[in-house]
């Protein structure tokens, strides 16, 4: 492999200078290794030659496929002008004829095609004017040896490729001819035997071969299972290493004693008993916090499943071994709520809590640095202020960050520098993470899991509605208006649609504002000034406005125990995840609370079920699987931020459960064994990492 890396591109055969700039450009391919590893995205059936009078019933059976035809061309004729300029063909076979079109080149394919040839054409036809046509299909004079070609891989290429004569077609011959220099070389297989042999494993190079072209399904099968199963096992393997190397570099502070702040809070403070999910968690991080080994810890738990308190307590904790603790939030508005709660419940055990955010006056930072700096301060609660370089801590031992896809890896970097010895790090998230994704993206963080709401919860009522019954919608907010209650109602603001969505803001703004001109509406979107944004979602935390007109910038841990009613257009345009945590906005009071989607009549099938799902359960981690099985893994929350859902080639995060789960324990019975791959028997899965990772920043280290 190493080698295959180090062989220029430009030197294959059918390459040279300028297709290796373009390749280079527009795919990041560079060498043999980078072109054997460019897998297609998907296969045509080229196995058989089908004749024109069977297409009507193919087009029945359900989506006319790709298919090859075997005939001759006969009237050639150019037709339109300027951008409509085209070359009609005709394309017969003895069973009947078709219609053959082409829009670019018509000159080039007009002199390059004869009439009295036989060719095979390649093309998804389609039907225009009742009669089937096949725009642009891949064209070859017929040979004997076309027939039963099997599988062929189709390969992305750009426009700007296709604009410079690169087709799937190039890159095809490209694999061809690199497959055959490979051929008679062997190509060094990193894993482990025995792996191989557990799962009747294909030899690397023939799984690569199969890839690009199939010899038939059942090989295509074996060489993605093999080449889904490379990927994912090197990505845990390097997953656990890395965390296996932190925690014998790094040594953590050993939080051994539960004292007298934790056992005060727990025996008079705490307001309601633990939940069960509540104490396991405590539990999970008491004990890594007390291993000696630095904790990297990230705490799922849905929304209002009471996260803060495990925070507190954890914080308690830290302080009851003589250590400074804070918590991160990633808006102004929840560091205050935070700080809220927390001095309220912290300062009757005697802890002293500080706020720092990006708005705290100089004269309160010239207090509270000094506090920090010689420890009377027991925890901050902060902003991204809190990891300036002007703040210092006497002793810092933990810290949380809390909705933790707000922050980037970088600024959870800059922590590590508090303190000689990196701090405890708990992240807090309320986006559930469907467990595969979870093993990979936060494959080396521990994971504690709060999965039981504290009793008494009413579920938040949820309803679909169209836009027809907008009126009883209106009629029922005004109802719960009059009763005292707050309502937020949601906008999309999507980046593709940003001027129509903020117009549709805009507008749905002046509706409400018209429809209740009894109550104060106030509105807040991601555009706002920061200040602004403030003061307007202050004016209904504090129950000054009773109606918040909003985008999803309230998607995030505001509490106002009064709203009752979660407005959301258009909610066909949201992600399931996304759709939940806004539901999380509500039934954080003593009142039914109620989610109503608003969504077109017209939408679709999948859409009204997407829709349906959220009716029908509030599991946060039921919507989050089947969000990743509707979306794919690369929208959900958590996934941009690493970067792993788009540097996997083959494998499918959301497809691929059992590989993961299969790589994963195989990876990590080896790194237990041996968990700096120092045995020699494990050098060569130690190269082998070397050479998949090397341009890989350490980003485990710091999360
Ligand atoms: P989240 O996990 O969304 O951050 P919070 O920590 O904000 O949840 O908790 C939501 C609400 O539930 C808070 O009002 C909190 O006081 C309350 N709560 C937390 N734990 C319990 C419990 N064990 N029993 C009853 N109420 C609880
Ligand atoms: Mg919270």
């Amino acid at each position: 492999m190493e080698n295959l890396a180090k062989l220029d591109i430009k030197f294959l055969h059918g390459v040279g200078p300028k297709r290796a700039e373009i390749l280079a450009q527009e795919l990041g391919i560079r060498s043999y290794y980078d072109l054997l590893y460019y897998f297609p995205f998907r296969y045509i059936d080229r196995s058989k030659i089908h004749k024109i009078n069977e297409l009507r019933q193919l087009g029945e059976n359900g989506e006319m496929p790709y298919l090859q035809l075997k005939g001759q061309f006969a009237a050639f004729a150019v037709n339109g002008e300027g951008v409509r300029r085209r070359l009609n063909a005709l394309f017969y076979d003895g069973t009947g004829s078709i219609d053959v079109v082409w829009f670019n080149k018509v000159k080039i394919i007009q002199e390059s095609l004869r009439t009295g040839t036989e060719y095979i054409i390649f093309g998804k036809p389609t039907i225009y004017n009742s009669r089937y046509s096949i725009t642009h299909p891949e064209i070859d004079p017929y040979k004997p040896e076309m027939e039963n070609q099997g599988l062929k891989g189709v390969y992305t290429i750009t426009d700007k490729m296709r604009n410079r004569s690169f087709s799937t077609r190039t890159i095809q011959q490209l694999i061809q001819n690199l497959l055959n220099t490979l051929k008679g070389n062997r190509i060094d297989d990193p894993l482990p035997t025995d792996i191989i042999a557990k799962y009747r494993f294909l030899p690397l190079n023939e799984a690569l071969t199969n890839i690009h072209t199939p010899a038939s399904v059942q090989m295509l099968q074996r060489a993605q299972f093999r080449l889904k199963y490379d990927e994912l096992f090197f990505l845990q393997l390097d997953l656990l290493r890395h965390s296996k190397f932190r925690s014998i570099k790094n040594g953590g502070h050993r939080f051994t004693r539960v004292g007298k702040y934790f056992n005060d809070f727990y025996n008079h403070v705490l307001p309601f008993p633990l939940t069960g999910a509540q104490k396991k968690v405590i539990k999970e991080i008491r004990a890594d916090m007390g291993s000696g080994r630095q904790m990297n810890r990230l705490l799922q738990g849905d929304v209002g499943s009471g996260k803060t308190l495990v925070a507190l307590m954890t914080m308690l904790l830290a302080i009851d071994n003589g250590f400074q603790a804070c918590i991160m939030a990633p808006t102004e508005i929840l560091a205050r709520q935070h700080y809220e709660t927390i001095s309220r419940l912290a300062s009757q055990v005697g802890v002293k809590v500080a706020l720092l955010t990006g708005s705290t006056s100089k004269k309160n930072r010239d207090i509270i640095l000094p506090g920090l700096l010689n420890g009377d301060i027991g925890i901050t609660v902060g902003t991204h202020a809190l990891i300036e370089d002007t703040v210092e801590f006497a002793r810092l031992g933990m810290v949380v960050i809390d909705e933790q896809h707000r922050f980037g890896v970088a600024q959870r970097a800059k922590l590590w520098g508090k303190n000689t010895i990196p701090p405890h790090i708990l992240v807090m998230t309320a986006t559930p993470i469907p467990r595969t994704l979870a093993m990979t993206v936060y494959g080396d963080l521990d994971v504690s899991i709060i999965d039981e709401l504290p009793p008494g919860r009413k579920p938040v009522q949820t309803i679909l509605r169209y836009d027809n019954h907008r009126h009883e919608v209106y009629r029922f907010i005004g109802s719960q208006l009059k009763a005292g209650r707050q309502i937020y109602i949601v906008y999309p603001l999507i980046q593709e649609n940003e001027k129509l969505d903020l117009r549709n803001l805009e507008e749905g703004y002046e509706i409400i504002k018209e429809t209740f001109p009894d109550y104060r509406v106030c509105f807040v979107h991601g555009k706002m000034k920061p200040s602004e944004k403030e003061y307007q979602m202050q004016l209904f935390v504090t129950g000054k406005a009773q109606i918040m007109v909003a985008t999803t910038v309230i998607e995030v841990g505001v509490n106002v125990p009064n709203a009752t009613v979660m407005l959301i257009e258009n909610a066909e345009r949201f992600g399931l995840s996304q759709l939940h945590q806004l539901r999380g906005r509500v039934g954080r009071g003593a009142d039914s609370s109620y989610c109503i989607l608003m969504s077109n009549v017209k939408i679709s099938g999948p859409t009204r079920h997407r829709l349906e799902v959220m009716t029908q359960t509030s599991d946060g981690f039921v919507i989050a699987e089947e969000d990743m099985r509707l979306r794919g893994p690369g929208d959900m929350e958590g996934t941009q931020q690493s970067g792993i859902a788009f540097n996997l080639h083959i494998a499918d995060i959301a497809k691929d459960g059992q590989i993961i789960q299969a790589a994963r324990n195989d990876a990590m019975r080896i790194i237990d064994d041996d968990p700096l791959l120092t045995s020699p028997q494990n050098a060569r899965l130690a190269r082998q990492l070397q050479f998949l990772f090397k341009r890989k920043q350490d980003w485990s280290r710091i999360s």
